[in-house]
């Protein structure tokens, strides 16, 4: 069972962003825990899920996407822009 922004965008109140975990793409490194504790933790099949709660500062969930070794972590704002990974216009 999917867990808490799992292969779909979720919010939080506290937060300017939303973020999204490719579980495809998760490979359990957990880097992006050890980054933003309070925003990411594990499921019981090692695939990285959007914990409840407040979570850390969006440029902290950021540097957690940007620390994925996978690019599993999608952020976008609440406008629905992709964030991270940066979008090239024109690539
Ligand atoms: S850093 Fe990426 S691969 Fe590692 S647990 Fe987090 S989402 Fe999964």
């Amino acid at each position: 069972m999917l867990k808490n922004g799992q292969n779909e965008f979720t919010k939080n109140e506290n937060s300017k962003v939303r973020i999204k975990v490719i579980n495809e793409l998760c490979i359990s490194a957990a880097t992006c825990i050890i980054q933003a504790p309070n925003t990411f933790d594990l499921d019981d099949d090692g695939i990285a899920y959007v914990k409840e709660g407040t979570w850390d500062e969006a440029q902290t969930i950021i540097n957690a996407a940007a620390s994925c070794p996978t690019t599993a972590i999608i952020i976008e704002d609440m406008q629905g822009n992709q964030i991270y990974p940066e979008v090239k216009i024109g690539a």
